[in-house]
């Protein structure tokens, strides 16, 4: 059975892809720009949830298969669960991962709470209206010194006190067993099993 990721990142389709196959699903997994996808998808939800369902149908209505979407972000408690939906643009529309960062740092400048997670919501849609949809967290606190050359986005900044070091110290191997998007994978198998197992 085929499972179109509602992504163009080839990385985060291999990750799904090993997961899945860890778990004995046995999915061939296609990414976005494997199928020639190219309909611009606005994300313009106001909730994880809302965007990675709003992605997984579009791209269902339009292929007829089986389709997995994400959507996932920091969220600061002092800064009321901000970047959150907004964490990929929060220094502006363009903003590369330092800019983002830079930002976070100033804006949290003389605050104590550093209490954030990472959040990831996954929605599995098929255009006969079957939607199942799964969440994942991790907690951790931001710290203003960088550490750690691996991941991406806010890891150097993000410790996780599971791990005692920054998200962005571990391997992507390490980072696979604990992330917020492993989690609601994980939440997403007895789903999966079950439709790969009826097709
Ligand atoms: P996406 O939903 O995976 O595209 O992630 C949106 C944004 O959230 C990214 O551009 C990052 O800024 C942030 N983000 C999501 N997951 C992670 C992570 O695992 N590490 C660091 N930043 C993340």
């Amino acid at each position: 059975m085929k499972l179109v990721i509602a992504t163009t990142n080839q990385h985060k389709k291999n990750e799904i892809q090993n997961i899945l196959t860890q778990y004995q699903i046995h999915v061939e997994c296609v990414s976005l720009s494997e199928i020639d996808f190219s309909t611009e998808i606005i994300e313009d939800a106001l909730t994880f949830e809302g965007n990675a369902i709003k992605k997984a149908k579009t791209v269902g209505l339009q292929t007829f298969e089986w389709v997995l979407a994400d959507d996932s972000g920091l969220c600061v408690d002092a800064l009321g669960g901000n970047p959150g939906i907004y964490s990929a643009r929060y220094a502006g529309n363009a903003a590369t991962d330092e800019q983002n960062n830079q930002k976070l740092i100033k804006t949290l400048q003389g605050v104590q709470n550093r209490h954030a997670y990472y959040a990831c919501a996954l929605a599995l849609y098929h255009h006969h209206d079957r939607l199942f949809v799964t969440q994942g967290k991790i907690i951790g606190e931001i710290i203003d010194q960088p550490e750690g050359k691996n991941g991406f986005g806010y890891d150097p900044h993000f410790y996780v006190p599971q791990a005692g070091c920054t998200m962005a110290s571990l391997s992507s191997e390490d980072k696979n067993l604990i992330s917020h998007r492993t989690e609601a994978l994980r939440a997403m198998i007895p789903h999966l099993h079950n439709i790969a197992g009826i097709q």
